[in-house]
């Protein structure tokens, strides 16, 4: 008879497509704790979404750059495991041009800001549980009807309440449910701040990915799950495991790019179609003297009528090592200028920059234009709760099928949707799904023991 310590437990093989944040968690979690794992990645680099560009002497992040709500987010716990920096980021200074006065406006402006953040956190509140195809536009038409304001005083606090709004999600008013919320409620009423990784989010990435087994260029085009096993085929051939873990962005899903065999369940797929994917761009500029202004935050309040034209520029000279603007543009405006060559995009950019700053004749020594509603592995920048989705999308969306394939990404965590943290998180959970505990990653154990 044998002997039952004589058995060792034969461990799956699995394969995670995507190094991205949520399938490095994924990885890295089953890795440490020695299972067999790949992951194919379409790039030649890791970290998707999350990417520290070297611009010059500048090192910028070109998708996400902030940790919002620094403290309770996991990636804090993470960050201060690793050892590794975060920049406090307190949104308390800011400053507006106002393209139809031709100037800046003043600080007592501040309170019309204050006011655009109370419209917010109103609608949140009254929008609880609200019939789900009321979205921000209608909340904010109604609020506002209320009001007597001055037609002065009602333009800006529409412009600043879009800014917030469109900026964050990535998408439009009329799009937007306002639903689920819970950002603002933490940022405002818990006076939460955010912060930046101060190396970019390459650290985190290059921490996730130390060990694993990561097949770069390798894009995956269908996916067969008949039998036991599954089989993956890509550009690089095909590989097979017995269990998988898809993190491919929502957009990508939305595209139908990768082929299931068998299809995907019409649940899911509706869940694919319903949950909004918003497109959020950025042009980055390094200079060689430091800017004059105090304030990190500026808005630019330009009147396009396809929507908010560089609304947000943010001076991260402090994040990026020398003196750098980000600037932030979204939904139709981005659209209009994606249609554009990188150099028109940068002299557009370039315009709003010398006004509000206030410098003709600006000489930026490096710049950069994002094209993430063009990339074929993201085709947008992140997900948000539109008109027609609820939690409850994000949830099918994350259904396992058959033991055999499972969902990661930022798009099936609810309570992280769009977010950095909410990638991880989603990782997190599939790996626990698979079996592997807590070990691999440092200071996630202390972020769960202090959530308790
Ligand atoms: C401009 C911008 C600004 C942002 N700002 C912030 C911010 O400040 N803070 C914040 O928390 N979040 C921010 N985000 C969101 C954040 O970046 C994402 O939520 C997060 O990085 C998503 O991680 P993920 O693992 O779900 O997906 P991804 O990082 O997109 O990973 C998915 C991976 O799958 C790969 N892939 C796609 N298709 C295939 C295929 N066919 N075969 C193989 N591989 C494939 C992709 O190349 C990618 O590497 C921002 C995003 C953008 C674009």
């Amino acid at each position: 008879m044998k002997s039952t310590e004589n058995i060792t437990q034969v461990k799956p093989k699995i394969i995670v497509i995507g190094a991205g944040v949520s399938g490095l968690t994924t990885a890295k979690l089953l890795h440490e704790d020695g299972f067999d794992v790949t992951i194919l990645e379409a790039k030649e680099r890791i970290g998707g979404r999350t990417y520290t560009l070297n611009l010059g002497e500048a090192k910028v992040d070109t998708g996400a750059s902030w940790i919002h709500l620094k403290n309770g987010n996991p990636l804090t716990y993470i960050f201060n495991a690793y050892n590794f920096e975060i920049i406090n980021d307190r949104r308390n200074a800011f400053q507006l041009w106002d393209e139809k006065v031709g100037k800046k406006i003043g600080w007592k402006k501040y309170l019309y800001w204050r006011e655009a953040v109370k419209i917010r956190m109103k609608s949140i509140d009254d929008y609880e549980g609200a019939a789900k195809d009321k979205t921000a536009a209608n909340f904010f038409e109604e609020y506002i009807k209320l009001k007597k304001w001055s037609p002065k005083k009602e333009r800006i606090i529409r412009f600043l309440h879009a800014v917030m709004v469109e900026v964050d999600y990535a998408a439009r008013l009329q799009d937007i449910s306002y639903s689920d919320e819970y950002y603002l409620d933490n940022f405002i009423e818990k006076k939460q701040s955010d912060g930046f990784p101060s190396g970019g989010y390459k650290e985190l990435v290059n921490a996730l990915s130390e060990g694993l087994n990561i097949q770069l260029s390798t894009i995956v085009e269908r996916i067969d799950y008949f039998d036991t096993n599954v089989k993956i085929f890509t550009n690089e051939g095909v590989f097979v495991c017995d269990q998988l873990v898809v993190t491919v962005p929502l957009g990508v899903l939305k595209k139908q790019s990768i082929e299931f065999r068998p299809s995907l369940s019409k649940r899911k797929i509706n869940a694919i179609h319903s949950i909004g994917f918003g497109n959020l761009e950025k042009v980055i500029f390094t200079f060689e003297k430091p800017f004059k202004s105090k304030e990190k935050y500026h808005f630019y309040f330009g009147e396009n009528e396809n929507g908010l034209e560089f609304p947000l520029i943010y001076n991260c000279s402090h994040t990026a090592g020398v003196p750098t603007l980000m600037m932030f543009y979204c939904t139709e405006f981005a659209e209009e200028m994606q249609e554009k060559s990188d150099q028109e995009i940068l002299k557009a950019a370039q315009k709003v920059v010398e006004k509000v700053f206030n410098v003709p004749n600006l000489q930026p020594i490096n710049a950069h234009v994002t094209r993430w509603s063009k990339d074929p592995f993201s085709y947008g920048s992140y997900s948000y709760s539109n008109r027609d989705a609820t939690d409850s999308d994000m949830k099918i969306l994350a259904e396992s099928i058959d033991g055999k394939i499972f969902f990661a990404g930022e798009a099936t965590f609810p309570e992280g949707q769009g977010y950095v943290h909410g990638a991880l998180l989603s990782g997190v959970r599939e790996a626990a799904k698979l079996g592997a505990s807590l070990n691999g990653i440092k200071g996630l154990k202390n972020y769960f023991e202090a959530k308790k």
